[in-house]
């Protein structure tokens, strides 16, 4: 496949067993020929994903996802089929030839050219902040926000230029092309000309680095009133902004064993300018699972700040709940989280600039733990302000909801520690109350999971139907991938259960297909032998992958069921259940016997159609034809007997 030499994928398959390198990731245990553990790819309490060495390959019962070891590579490492060569290869000692044109290479190239267009543009910018004309309205912008020179250059602050191609003949006089401009973010095709447009005009520049400091985005904030205030650059080759953390690069060299998150990038630059440098924020989306983990890989604690009105509140509460879902989900991860409350509604910047950086230490140092805050809320929210009574039905409601939300039996005990004698009740009561609504709140979780998979099951099978697609010639894919898939016209994916297991037993069979005194070389299975186009396509591949020893069969093969499917199912469902079926024998003579029982039944059922077919023909056929199709008919018929009497001797 590709550029890499097929006997370089083998060996990478045949070196690179499938228990070890599934087993860096996953906790595996052995039960009968599988190996089972908890799949990464979903979230689940109990184990459905297995692992069989014999064939070299992975399957998760619960997502449906499956494959090789360079598969497993790819979807866990988020790297492309070269890339996860190169990975395995690296790990276990095969060398890759170098191709300097392979897609790996394009894609490498195409991306250090976009982190080059960012760097040029962030000059830029930076050029036209300081130039004495141009860059006065920012500059008048920026020591109105109290920016210092000394802030402006560490965070490489600047101005992009009221203008649509400044930046645009700029780049352009540096060879690069209209798609690299486009595919760096920080322009937009233009509808009308097709030519590339600035996405910034007349704004303040803040470069977006990732954690080593590399140029990954832009954010643009207006100087005046203009919407919209903020523009980020979209997603790209080289950013997801669920991903990143601004100033992330600056906040983990500080070693804190606490990140401060905030909302934007001002408040960011403004809280490492009063010196709390161990700040980051989000960049313009909710909160996200990897922006959690990006955090526990550089600190042990995460402070969030909420306005303390209500909007803030009530978006505290929600970013809690998320918060305390995501930790559940990933259970390796250690973290705490940690709440704070701006007082007198303002954010951060604004605080700091008032009341200054000490009495902002104290705003960090009051943070509350996600238990003790809520413990907090569901009291206040339901105090009576004017008698000052609590509203005690809604308190405990309150309480058993949040107590519900928690990762851990320690926060959930602590909590009830506090309410039980508020509410009358034991310690052991309000737990076993709270685990009651964790039950019932996890299985609502686990259904949404569950209809999110099945949604996610119905368009790959929906994208695997769709083969016959990649017929028209695709422009926006470069030609080499569009020749790796196999080509179909309509697909007729049907199967009968006898041509399903006649594959099974070919592929159980392996190696003893042709070294075997039973099986004949005309006994050997050929696409003609079965009726729909999924098989037929599978056993042409089948076939020329397998020389008779190809011990990686099974997970080269494993590549492609994952395009296809099988009667609207999977294939690689629908298949490696048959083989399954198949490997319970372990006798060669008595798989091969199954395997020629159902060769011959299957042959003979194609032979009968064809005699229907004939027969039908027969009947308006002229004189001559008619002795032409007895001919065939009768050769037909001896062939039948012969299949007949050698299904007999089995
Ligand atoms: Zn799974």
């Amino acid at each position: 496949m590709g550029l890499i030499p097929d006997n370089v994928i083998d060996e990478i398959l045949t070196r690179a067993d499938i228990e070890s390198v599934v087993g860096r990731y996953v906790l595996l245990k052995r039960s009968g020929g599988n190996l089972w553990g908890l799949c990464p790819f979903h979230s689940e309490k109990t184990a459905s994903f297995s692992v069989n060495p014999a064939k070299g390959i992975y399957k998760c019962f619960g997502c449906g996802k499956g494959g090789n070891a360079i598969n497993f590579i790819m979807e866990i490492e988020h790297l492309n089929y070269p890339e996860a060569i190169r990975h395995l290869g690296a790990l276990y000692g095969v060398e890759i030839p170098e191709t300097t044109s392979s897609g790996n290479d394009v894609r490498k190239d195409e991306k250090n050219r976009v982190y080059d267009i960012l760097k040029e543009a962030a000059k830029f910018y930076y050029k036209s902040f300081n130039d004495p004309d141009i860059g006065q309205p920012a500059r008048e912008y920026a020591s109105k926000r109290g920016l210092s020179k000394q802030t402006l250059d560490n965070f490489g602050i600047g101005y992009s230029p009221m203008s649509w191609n400044a930046l645009y003949d700029l780049l352009k006089s540096k060879g690069y092309k209209d798609e690299e401009l486009t595919n760096s973010g920080i322009f937009k095709k233009s509808e009308k000309t097709g030519k590339p447009y600035e996405l910034f005009r007349g704004r303040l520049m803040f470069p977006i680095f990732d954690s080593f400091g590399k140029i990954i985005a832009f954010g643009g904030r207006a100087l005046g009133d203009e919407k919209p205030k903020y523009i980020n650059s979209p997603d790209s080759l080289v950013y997801d902004k669920r991903n990143h953390l601004y100033a992330m690069n600056f906040a983990r060299k500080e070693q804190s064993k606490q990140l401060i998150v905030v909302e934007g990038y001002m408040d960011a630059i403004a809280m490492h300018v009063a010196g709390f440098k161990n700040t980051v924020a989000a960049l313009g989306t909710s909160f996200t699972d990897s922006q959690l983990k990006l955090c526990s890989r550089y600190a042990e604690e995460v402070v969030f700040f909420f306005d303390a009105d209500n909007a803030g509140q009530n978006a505290a509460l929600r970013a809690i709940k998320m918060m305390m879902e995501y930790l559940k989900k990933l259970t390796g991860i250690n973290i705490r989280i940690k709440i704070a409350k701006v007082p007198d509604g303002k954010d951060p910047d604004e605080y700091i600039k008032v009341n200054g950086a000490d009495k902002f230490k104290d705003v960090v140092r009051n943070a509350l733990y996600v238990e003790d805050y809520l413990l907090e809320r569901a009291k206040n929210d339901n105090t009576d302000p004017e008698t000052g009574s609590l509203d005690s039905g809604k308190y405990q409601q309150d309480i058993l909801v949040y107590g519900s939300w928690m990762n851990d039996e320690i926060k959930m005990s602590k909590m009830a520690g506090v309410a039980g004698p508020v509410l009358g009740a034991t310690q052991q009561a309000v737990l076993s109350q709270m685990k009651k609504y964790q039950q019932i709140e996890d299985k609502k979780l686990e259904q949404q999971e569950s209809r999110a998979l099945e949604r996610e099951r119905r368009e790959d099978i929906g994208r695997r139907n769709n083969v016959e697609e990649y017929d028209e010639p695709d422009n926006s894919m470069p030609a080499e991938v569009v020749t790796e898939q196999p080509v179909f016209k309509k697909v007729n994916d049907s199967a009968t259960k006898e041509e399903i297991d006649l594959f099974a037993y070919a592929l159980s069979l392996g190696s003893a297909l042709a070294n075997n005194d039973r099986i004949q070389k005309t006994d050997i299975i050929r696409p003609d032998d079965f009726s729909g186009d999924t098989l037929r396509e599978l056993v042409k591949i089948f076939l020329n992958i397998y020389d008779g020893k190809n011990e990686t069969l099974f997970a080269k093969m494993s590549d492609y069921f994952s395009r296809l499917t099988i009667n609207g199912m999977p294939a690689e469902d629908v298949i490696l259940k048959a083989v399954e079926a198949a490997d319970k024998s372990s006798d060669v003579h008595v798989k091969s016997d199954m395997y020629l029982a159902l060769l011959l039944k299957v042959r003979e059922s194609i032979i009968n159609c064809e005699e229907d077919r004939l027969m039908n023909l027969r009947g308006n056929a002229s004189a001559e034809d008619k002795k032409k199709i007895d001919e065939m008919l009768s050769r037909l018929s001896d062939y039948k007997l012969s299949l007949r009497n050698r299904i007999g001797e089995l």
